[in-house]
């Protein structure tokens, strides 16, 4: 470690800010927002440090710098001259604040840039919210620590407090609703119950996560996954959380789907942050809903996170409009999953909306999904297009009538899952790489 970081306490202290330009006022404002009372000044008088606790210069004349830089140190005094390390005692981070959470990076001056790239991450991970949290926590503070003398059983409570349900429902923005919780668990000092999370984790890209979602994978105790979600966003979850890989088998997909329900059940009732990570979005081709109805049934509290789902990857990525004024006036999911080898669809509302028919499962189906299609009066020439992996890195397009999907698809797939997106819309594609 290079430096050592620490956090200065300036309420009601001197800081001296030395210099006239801009920088030197960018410099004043945290000061100021720190309960410093700043003095300004445009050359240097050592008088001017007197009594002071931290001094900044910038946009001064050299001279003035040196003599401030020299002086401070002789004192004791932090000082920081701005891209000036020889002068320095102290290095400025990169801060986010969620007050009275400050979080604060540096790279010890070798990569500022970077630091603040590192800032942004973090700025995103940790929303504005978290210092609404903490307040909760300060509010509670004397209570917990009166209630709760041993610090084991402390910490553990306040853990389960500000990652468990009154965390969720801070962030919800439901904060009387939250001190009940604590107040409640207080009285029990007994950690609140399980939950479930059926969250979706998107088509497989590690920032097309939601931020919620990013979130809860920090905080599970147990994700039980499936075959879609990738390595990708597995990894970004919390080291320590058991993982389950519960991938479905084609054929005994009842009997499956009921296990999974009861253990996410039995997981709740242990107590834990039970995440179910699904591809996609749960409540699109999920099983979400199912797994939502068990829950409820159990009286096991659940929330659900929305993911960005299959069909709107694919055709972000593809460049295709879902929707078009010129084209296509709506959009249908649909899945192209077979029952004892037959397509049970009803095709003839949806030539009729003529709008964009985004098939999910369908490639398995293609033959029938075209032959009822056409049956019902589609034009044959209907632009339409198969996508493998969409909205990865690995996104793969085959592109064409459904003439073309049917005859060149099953040679052209590579096994991962793919989409049928067929309808006027999908020929109206604007590449970000295609030429003018
Ligand atoms: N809940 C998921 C869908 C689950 S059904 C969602 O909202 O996306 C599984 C089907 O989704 C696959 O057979 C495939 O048709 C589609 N699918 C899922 N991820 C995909 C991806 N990255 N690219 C293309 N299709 C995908």
């Amino acid at each position: 470690m290079r430096h050592y970081p620490i956090f200065l306490e300036l309420h009601g202290r001197l800081a001296l800010v030395l210099g006239d330009g801009p920088i030197a006022a960018r410099k004043a404002e945290p000061l100021a927002a720190a309960g410093a009372t700043v003095i300004r000044k445009s050359t240097f008088d050592p008088k001017d440090l007197d009594g002071c606790a931290i001094a900044i210069g910038a946009d001064a004349p050299e001279a003035d710098l040196h003599a401030l830089s020299a002086a401070a140190l002789a004192r004791g005094i932090p000082v920081n001259v701005v891209d000036r390390p020889e002068l320095c005692s102290y290095i400025t981070p990169a801060t986010i604040d969620r007050d009275p959470i400050t979080i604060a990076v540096s790279s010890a001056g070798a990569a500022p840039v970077l630091a603040r790239l590192i800032r942004a991450r973090i700025e995103a991970l940790i929303p504005p919210a978290y210092g609404r949290l903490a307040a909760l926590a300060e509010r509670f503070k004397d209570a917990i620590r009166t209630r709760l003398p041993d610090l084991a059983q402390r910490r553990r409570v306040l853990e389960t407090l500000l990652t468990g349900e009154a965390a969720d429902l801070v962030f919800a923005g439901r904060e009387d609703e939250a001190a009940r919780v604590v107040e409640a668990t207080l009285e029990s000092a007994e950690p609140s119950g399980g939950m479930v999370f059926l969250v979706g984790g998107g088509p497989g890209a590690a920032d097309l996560v939601t931020l919620r979602a990013l979130r809860l994978l920090g905080e599970a105790d147990v994700i039980v996954h499936d075959r879609l979600v990738g390595d990708d966003v597995l990894d970004m979850a919390r080291r320590d959380a058991e993982r389950i890989y519960v991938g479905k088998q084609r054929a005994n997909h009842c009997l499956v789907q009921e296990e999974i329900n009861a253990l996410l059940v039995r997981l709740a009732r242990e107590g834990r942050k039970v995440v179910r990570l699904k591809g996609g979005d749960p409540f699109v081709f999920g099983r979400g809903g199912e797994e939502a109805e068990a829950l409820a049934e159990a009286g096991v509290r659940f929330e659900v996170v929305p993911g960005v789902t299959a069909a709107l990857a694919c055709a972000a990525q593809a460049g295709i409009p879902l929707t078009h004024r010129h084209a296509a006036r709506s959009v249908t999911f649909l899945t192209g999953h077979t029952k004892e080898g037959r397509l049970d669809m009803d095709f003839a509302p949806l030539v009729a909306l003529g709008g964009t028919l985004a098939v999910y499962m369908g490639v398995v189906s293609l033959p029938q999904l075209r032959h009822g299609l056409l049956a019902h009066g589609l034009d044959p020439a209907t632009p339409a297009m198969l996508i493998e992996r969409g909205g990865t890195s690995r996104q793969r397009e085959l592109r064409g009538s459904l003439d073309r999907l049917v005859d060149e698809g099953p040679a052209w797939s590579t096994k991962g899952p793919a989409l049928v997106l067929i309808g006027a819309a999908v020929g109206r594609g604007v590449h970000f790489n295609a030429s003018p």
